[in-house]
């Protein structure tokens, strides 16, 4: 009994996946810890942690140092650092930081209530073991409040993308078995559950070394004919495996959302050869073609860098020429940062700071442009949203999200949190829209849509 009381506090950086993965963590501990929102009061302090870029990993060692005093007070508070940091870094995150009491990997999750009950008798340990298997896990427990989920489909990569630590921090590609997915997304639908994201490094290459194959759009089938899935997405997708099939399977999958983040990083085929793509521009815009000829409606995003070593000027306007002919409707960029143990962090040509900075400026000017137009285009039409809560820039105001997966802002009784709906598009910004809610016509009670 007295066990169950002892709480757990996580702090999390990166990506879907480690948001997931910080899941994972409460879910394996859930039999001793509980969650709690206040870091003062927790008897176990994890920090789940994001190796991508250079400015998240100094985060980490920052927040570390500012514990000091916490722990002073709090001796028996167990701090732990976990995620794609602490893989790289292992022993020497230890010597870091003195107090801190253990460091697990990317796989150590799942061998975590051992390692806090070691770390609780004084212990201070490190486990950054990558293996092949990875444990499935117990069905996850789903509150009755919880309308989206992220599912994670698989781990790791077998790519080495130059600029990337992921193969590194994360090991190969493993992908978890077809049968558990279902059930756990039936499972999540079951408790009344609308809308899952399914999330992997590379979700399209899914599949590979199953005892039973199944291809990532075989999944999506599956998924989709489970009664009651209103919305499915997925990330993050690697152009070379974006196979006609799946492409096809967008405006045919009722619930597959009209949405892909599909990440190109450069435009000029001498820089995405450098960086180990596997495609060219020609051929990654001619997936794109495919995308909206199957699928109209598709709206598209995207990762790019900018200033990868070698980049000339010339480079850098083939990536917004690709951008303007891709059309994307958002896009996530970023300066290079050289990461340890990827083959670019050697290349000897590396672009200069002030080059990056004023190239990244010229970018999101373009993209900006590129978003409002998108946007514009959406004004006027009426559209389904997911109600996800309150608007960041109004607390009067709900907001929601397309299944093309821009973010609508409009008034309307809060009842709606969780709910189908639809709007009426009403006003274009540069990072949202605005809607007019458009209620059920039938009814005056709040109904949710079949
Ligand atoms: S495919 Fe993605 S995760 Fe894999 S190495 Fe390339 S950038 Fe990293």
């Amino acid at each position: 009994m007295v066990e169950a009381q002892r709480k757990l506090y996580i702090r999390t950086f990166g990506c879907q996946m480690n948001v997931a993965d910080s899941e994972l963590m409460a879910q394996i501990l859930a039999p001793e810890y509980v969650l709690t929102p206040a870091s003062e009061d927790a008897d176990l302090y994890l920090i789940n942690t994001c190796a991508i870029r250079r400015k998240s990993e100094e985060k980490v060692k920052s927040l570390l140092g500012s514990l000091r005093p916490l722990k002073r007070r709090r001796p028996q508070l167990i701090l732990g650092v976990g995620g794609c940091v602490a893989q790289q870094e292992g022993e020497r995150l230890l010597a870091f930081a003195p107090h801190l009491n253990l460091v697990f990997g990317t796989q150590g999750i799942y061998r975590l209530p051992d390692l806090v009950r070691r770390a609780s008798t004084g212990e201070r340990l490190v486990d950054v073991a990558l293996k092949r298997e990875i444990p499935d896990l117990p069905q996850r427990h789903w509150s009755s409040d919880r309308f989206q989920a992220m599912v994670t489909i698989m781990r790791g990569c077998n790519n080495f993308c130059t600029f990337c630590v992921v193969p590194y921090v994360r090991g190969r590609e493993h992908s978890r078995e077809p049968q558990a997915i279902v059930n756990e997304v039936a499972a999540f639908i079951n408790a009344g559950g609308k809308e899952v994201t399914l999330l992997g490094q590379n979700v399209n290459s899914y599949g590979r070394g199953l005892s039973e194959p199944v291809t990532f759009t075989e999944l999506l089938q599956r998924l989709d004919d489970l009664p009651g899935l209103q919305r499915l997405r997925f990330a993050t997708s690697h152009p070379r495996d974006l196979s006609t099939e799946l492409i096809h399977a967008f405006g045919q999958l009722p619930a597959l959302c009209e949405h892909l983040h599909l990440p190109v990083q450069a435009g000029a085929d001498r820089i995405l050869k450098r960086m180990n793509r596997g495609y060219t521009a020609a051929e990654y815009l001619a997936k794109v073609a495919m995308l909206r000829q199957a699928c109209p409606d598709m709206a598209l995003s995207t990762d790019l860098i900018v200033g990868f070593p070698g980049e000339t000027e010339a480079d850098f306007n083939q990536t917004l020429d690709l951008m303007r002919a891709a059309g994307f409707d958002q896009a996530f960029s970023f300066k290079y940062s050289p990461r340890p143990q990827t083959r670019a962090a050697a290349f000897p040509d590396q672009v200069p700071e002030a080059a990056k900075t004023e190239r990244l400026m010229r970018l999101q000017a373009l993209q900006n442009e590129l978003t409002l137009n998108s946007h514009a285009r959406l004004v006027g039409q009426e559209r389904e949203v997911l109600v996800e809560g309150q608007s960041k820039r109004s607390p009067e105001e709900l907001s929601g999200r397309l299944r093309t997966n821009q973010v609508v802002n409009f008034s309307g009784p809060r009842e709606l949190l969780g709910c189908l709906t639809r709007v009426t598009i009403t006003e274009a910004h540069p990072h949202s829209l605005k809607g007019r809610w458009v209620p059920p016509a039938s009814t005056s009670s709040m109904q949710e849509e079949d």
